[in-house]
């Protein structure tokens, strides 16, 4: 994979920063697209320390000019994008009759939208190139549903199809499009919740545990590596057995 290049949505921190630091170790060069400039110029730092190129774009995945603005930085710096991770995402919790229009709008703009947008400016470069991976960040929600999270889950649901989708239109053009679903994972989103929350939760995994960032990037960084070029349209589960 030297030589390539990444871009990660969201990879400032959490999930995304792990994809990051993996694909980095694998000799990939990494950009970071961020609305959080700090944590990515951060992120940039730790990974230029292996001795891999770096950039920080900023990037809000849900403003189709940012979006394209991004995308036209990658290609003027490095010529090339062989890898899309669309980690970007956030949560605006609330239950059904609680919710309010903007929350929904919001949570479905970056989530899903954002996916649809980076998604089509790679696939411009990737089309031309005659080669691509995309791994799209879903959640183990968008197969069970979860309570106060209609505008998450169906954010996540939406980013199957749309990955199913891609992969059909692109693949004879030797780009796949595959999906990651983790389940409850350590990071600041699951820090956030009160303990009672995380022992209940723990109790729905036959793992007991939730997952690492270190996790999720491992089989992200399988669904980006031309070792998988035989698999598209597919989703692997990171969950600890909590959905099968
Ligand atoms: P996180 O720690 O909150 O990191 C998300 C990153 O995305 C942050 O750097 C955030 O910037 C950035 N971001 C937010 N809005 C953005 C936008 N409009 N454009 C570009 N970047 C934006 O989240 P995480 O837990 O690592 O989650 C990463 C992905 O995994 C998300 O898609 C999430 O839904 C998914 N996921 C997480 C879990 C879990 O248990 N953690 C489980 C299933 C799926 P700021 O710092 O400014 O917010």
């Amino acid at each position: 994979m030297e030589g390539q290049v990444a871009l990660i949505t969201g990879g400032g921190r959490g999930i995304g920063k792990a994809i990051a630091d993996l694909l980095a170790e694998k000799g990939v060069t990494i950009v970071l697209g961020d609305v959080n400039m700090e944590d990515a110029a951060g992120a940039v730092e730790d990974i230029e320390k292996k001795g891999v190129k770096a950039l920080a774009v900023k990037l809000d995945v849900s403003n189709s000019e940012d979006v394209s603005a991004a995308f036209k930085s990658i290609t003027d710096t490095f010529g090339r994008l062989d890898i899309l991770v669309n980690n970007a995402g956030i949560t605006k919790d609330s239950l059904l009759l609680r919710m309010k229009e903007d929350e929904w709008d919001r949570v479905l703009d970056i989530n899903l939208k954002g996916v649809f947008l980076c998604s089509k400016e790679a696939v411009k470069i990737m089309s031309k190139q005659k080669y691509g991976r995309i791994v799209n960040i879903s959640s183990v929600v968008a197969f069970t549903g979860n309570p106060g999270q209609i505008n998450y889950s169906a954010s996540k649901a939406g980013i199957i199809g749309l990955t199913k989708t891609i992969a059909k239109e692109y693949a004879k053009r030797g780009i796949t499009t595959n999906a990651v679903a983790p389940g409850f994972i350590m990071t600041a989103m699951t820090d956030a919740l009160p303990d009672k929350v995380k022992d209940e939760m723990k109790n729905t995994i036959p793992m007991g545990e939730f997952g690492s960032v270190e996790d999720v990037a491992n089989a992200v960084a399988f669904l980006a590596s031309p070792t998988s070029g035989y698999v598209t349209g597919n989703i692997i589960h990171v969950n600890g057995g909590m959905y099968m």
